[in-house]
């Protein structure tokens, strides 16, 4: 985590920064010949990896927790001392701390600093609380498997986390959002609801199967996509799994971008890479013939699936994978379109991620780094129009400086979910590196051959990590126009099967995604069943429905919403589809507590 610029969130980092010293402490004070690797304060809290004996049980965080307080008791300063290099390696080769030597070794300068509380002595740069006193309000939550380096052929390492706060209230705060965001878990959800499943041991890690019902989801969220993007303009295309070696090589991949590529595989002599971006592949489509100024904005859009290679210890459900689909488009454009483009492209974002629920948004536009490619007047002319791009579309947003890629200045957008947390999302992106290294052009009104601005940008950004989103801020209960079933039709006994089967077969003729369950389960425990899929509606089938042609009709969280007609009933669904309304904040958390 990089240090905060803002000053609550920099004493927040100091607070969580101090609290992992005190923690290795503890450890080592309760677990000797526990080695230290690094411990670094992390979004909401923080962690220190170990190298131990064996793995810390969860009654081992609860005696390192306690030793932690009578450190914290103690109210010690924390006090830096500089060091050469070779006594730093001194005092830790002594303690046998191989992994401290190794990153002594690799700092640049010929000087390090310590960190120092009571007896404890770590290395350190520094950003500390004054004292221990400062540290009570903390807790220990849990411990993963690591990897050295995040390498996993490196040792094989114990993850302590645990959060920090300045106040009572804020700690507790933290936990109770903390337990809601446990229930909404997609990596837990995804399999009861049968969405989707990942096996690292058969299929591989961090690949992803989505599974029927998943599907059918990700079939409404991809036509709703195509068909925003066509209304505005966007060309449809596709383009292969795979490439030359060349062309990665021409966009400037292999030299930079290689250690997140897969391995090369071999064809008819040639190397070829699966793909980890589409875009030399839509330069590609845009090179295919003359374009000319009157041409312009040439956008095209693919939803593109591209593989990059992680680490497994980085590997995260859906929110991090190693094969995933893109909403991806490219604006190829001239300058004097550009602002009008961005504005186009907020406004889409807004209204695509308002319908998926989400109506908070954090802007930050990143401008030129330190290091960059292009001219400076352009940059400062693709900054401007990106800024009036984000002011005309009235949306809030930050500007945070020499944050840009070393190619282009680009704009990004977090959506906050149900439960108050940001996840970035869409990113703008402005390339002066692309059309340079494949000679894009398009000729101007004089005649010339000129370079266009090429606008990199994706709304949802991956389809399966927006998907886990997704899943999570609804926490299972999808809106009606996402639902993979939207009805499910229960008949109270087998007598009746065949007005089920009726009732059945018009729904589904009206369009709708509709399940009969003509198990010989009570009728109770059929309720149970679609209650915990958190199927929209359930329509129950009696006796008397079949003698009046009716349906009764039955919520997710067990409202009974009277009996009607099945044509009275079609037409609420289908008002509520086409709304694209959301599942109201009170269903959902009911939902939560089934
Ligand atoms: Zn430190
Ligand atoms: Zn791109």
């Amino acid at each position: 985590m990089e240090i905060p610029k803002d000053e609550t969130e920099f004493k927040l980092y100091k607070l969580r920064h101090s609290c992992t010293h005190v923690m290795a402490q503890a450890v080592q004070d309760l677990f000797p010949g526990t080695r230290l690797c690094i411990g670094p304060p992390v979004e909401d809290g923080f962690y220190y990896d170990f190298e131990a004996q064996k793995p810390f049980t969860l009654e081992d965080l609860v005696k390192i927790e306690t030793r932690m307080k009578e450190i914290i008791k103690g109210n010690f300063l924390f006090e830096q001392t500089t060091h050469s290099k070779e006594e730093a390696l001194e005092v830790f080769s002594k303690r046998n701390e191989k992994f401290k030597c190794e990153m002594i070794r690799e700092l640049p300068g010929d000087t390090v600093t310590f960190v120092q509380h009571d007896t404890f002595v770590d290395l350190c740069r520094g950003h500390h609380a004054m004292r221990t006193g400062n540290l009570k309000h903390f807790k220990l939550l849990k411990v993963a498997g690591a990897y050295w380096r995040g390498d996993e052929k490196r040792e094989q390492l114990q993850r302590i986390y645990g959060t920090a706060w300045p106040t009572k209230d804020e700690l507790d705060t933290y936990l109770i959002r903390l337990e809601e965001a446990k229930k909404r878990d997609h990596r837990e959800l995804g399999p009861r609801l049968d969405l989707f499943s990942i096996e690292p041991d058969h299929i591989g890690s961090g690949l992803i199967l989505w599974h029927p019902k998943g599907a059918r989801i990700r079939i409404q969220m991809e036509e709703y996509l195509r068909n925003k993007h066509l209304a505005r303009g966007y060309q449809p295309v596709f383009t292969p799994h795979i490439g030359r070696a060349e062309l990665w090589k021409t966009s400037g991949h292999i030299d930079f971008y290689r250690e997140n590529m897969f391995a090369p595989m071999d064809v008819e002599g040639q190397a070829y890479y699966v793909k980890p971006m589409n875009c030399p592949f839509h330069i590609a489509i845009y090179k295919s013939g003359l374009r000319s100024y009157r041409d312009l904005p040439v956008k095209l859009t693919e939803l593109g699936t591209v593989y990059r290679y992680e680490r497994s210890g980085v590997l995260h459900g859906l929110l991090r994978v190693r094969g995933f689909t893109q909403d991806d488009s490219h604006i190829f454009c001239r300058p004097d379109q550009l602002q009008t483009q961005i504005t186009e492209v907020l406004e889409l974002a807004k209204e695509i991620l308002s319908d998926f629920g989400f109506k908070e948004y954090d802007l930050k536009l990143s401008t030129r780094p330190q290091k960059y490619v292009g001219s400076p007047d352009d940059w400062q002319k693709a900054e401007a129009a990106l800024e009036a791009g984000l002011k005309a579309s009235g949306l809030p947003y930050e500007i945070d400086p020499g944050e840009g890629v070393f190619y282009g200045p680009k704009i990004d957008l977090k959506i906050k979910d149900s439960i108050g947390r940001a996840w970035q999302c869409s990113t703008i992106q402005v390339d002066f590196n692309l059309p340079e290294r494949f000679g894009v052009t398009y000729r101007d009104d004089k005649g010339h051959d000129v370079r266009p601005i090429m606008v990199h940008r994706a709304i949802l950004g991956s389809l399966e990590r927006f998907f886990g989103v997704l899943v999570e801020h609804y926490a299972g209960a999808f809106p009606v126009w996402l639902a993979p079933v939207q009805v499910a039709v229960l008949p109270i006994s087998e007598k009746l099967i065949d007005y089920a089967n009726q009732i059945h077969q018009e729904i589904n003729s009206a369009g709708f995604r509709v399940e009969l369950d003509n198990s010989n389960q009570t009728i109770g425990a059929k309720i149970r069943e679609a209650t915990l899929q958190k199927l929209p509606y359930m329509l129950v089938i009696g006796e008397k429905e079949k003698t009046e042609g009716t349906v009764a009709v039955r919520n997710r969280v067990g409202e009974n919403l009277g009996t009607l007609k099945l044509a009275a009933f079609l037409s609420k669904l289908k008002e509520e589809n086409e709304s694209r309304r959301g599942c109201p904040a009170s269903v959902v958390d009911k939902t939560v507590r089934v």
